[in-house]
């Protein structure tokens, strides 16, 4: 038998492609779509409205798959985590953290991480490979599976509201499959999450930053974690290739000519690291220089064996987050999710450290 085509990941073209290769109308594609994005078919036999001349002759040429799923745990807050295993054998997790009537699904963009941030669990492992679009997608689509929301359910109804793309990997460095994966999660013939409802969060690849947005209509957050370049270098050495005014002048031209997009910055809190109230003074000097309209994300710090920091005492994240409310700045304290089974995003591990 000849080599068969994953579905999963191809995007409206390419699907049409693939058909129109095997003899099929262009229109089947539109028919296909909607039974692997709105329907969720895992199957060819669940296409029923489809001869069975013809999904026999589908099954011959594509298949349809999903990740394995090793593990998967359920935390006492709800919080779920997976385990998930590729072709390959590379594994990644994927979390979803349930709010009252809404909920985000974390998913995984590389498996290890080339950025090195000091305190990252992902970052000491290197970078082993890009995932696909096709592994992108199909995390998300695990996640639906398990909640059984297929198919695609109204925005209001939906359990799986958003998608956070801030699991394990840097997805700006993994731009092509991910801005492919994005839009084919956003896309409203089919899984139809929508755009203001998933964010990317990055470390900050600036010449990378306005294109992804732009290609994808999604939300930005950038991994801040400090507010001046030598303490930010010293974290993250990502900062050396593109310092701070490389990244916030992306977040400049991310926001011209539409008033209505803030960026997200993310700050982790380190004890004695970057949590002085200096610190926080200058992190208002800065979003001030550049005039971004931001809001803040405190995260409490989640440390792994061998990490070397600790997490901010609970009184000086809240003087922290003071300063910035006090400015004006948003600046929420993430709870942290899922301890029971160590789940939140940022602290995810990848083959060899899990199971
Ligand atoms: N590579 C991207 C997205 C994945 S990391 C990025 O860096 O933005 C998602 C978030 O988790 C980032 O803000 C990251 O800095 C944070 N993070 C990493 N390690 C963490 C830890 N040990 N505890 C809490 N958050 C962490
Ligand atoms: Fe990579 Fe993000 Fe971890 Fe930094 S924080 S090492 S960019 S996954």
């Amino acid at each position: 038998m000849a080599f068969k085509i994953e579905l999963i990941g191809l995007d409206k073209d390419e699907l049409q492609k693939a058909l129109t290769d095997i003899g099929e109308k262009p229109f089947r594609a539109k028919q296909l779509w909607q039974w692997l994005y709105y329907f969720g078919a895992t199957d060819f036999d669940m296409m029923t409205n489809l001869s069975k001349v013809l999904r026999q002759k589908l099954k011959d040429n594509f298949t349809i798959t999903r990740p394995k799923i090793v593990t998967e745990q359920l935390s006492s807050d709800k919080t779920r985590k997976w385990l998930l295993e590729f072709a390959d054998g590379e594994r990644v997790e994927m979390v979803y953290i349930p709010e009252v009537d809404r909920g985000a699904v974390c998913i995984s963009t590389q498996v290890g991480c080339a950025m090195g941030c000091k305190f990252c669990h992902t970052g000491s492992q290197k970078l082993t490979r890009n995932l696909t679009a096709a592994e992108i997608v199909s995390q998300f689509m695990v996640a639906r599976d398990t909640y059984g929301e297929w198919p695609s359910p109204t925005q209001e109804t939906r359990y799986l509201s958003n998608i956070v793309v801030m699991g394990m990997g840097e997805p700006l460095h993994n731009k092509d499959n991910v801005i492919k994966a994005l839009n084919i999660l956003t896309d409203g013939d089919g899984i139809a999450i929508s755009r203001r409802r998933v964010t990317l969060s990055t470390s900050g690849i600036a010449p990378q930053i306005v294109d992804t947005l732009q290609a994808t209509g999604v939300r930005l957050a950038i991994s801040l974690h400090a507010p001046n370049d030598a303490l930010r270098s010293s974290i993250m050495p990502i900062n050396k290739r593109y310092p701070l005014d490389e990244v916030l002048k992306a977040c400049q031209n991310y926001q011209a000519g539409d008033g209505s997009r803030y960026v997200t910055f993310e700050y982790l809190l380190l004890d004695e690291v970057n949590d002085s109230a200096d610190c926080a003074h200058q992190l208002v000097n800065l979003m001030k220089k550049y005039g971004i309209r931001a809001s803040f994300n405190l995260i409490p710090f989640n440390p792994w064996p061998g990490c070397g920091f600790k997490p901010s005492p609970n009184h000086k994240v809240r003087a922290f987050a003071k300063i910035l409310n006090d400015a004006g700045f948003a600046a929420p304290i993430r709870v942290a999710r899922g301890q029971d089974i160590l789940a939140a995003c940022g602290q995810l591990k990848s083959k060899k450290q899990s199971s």
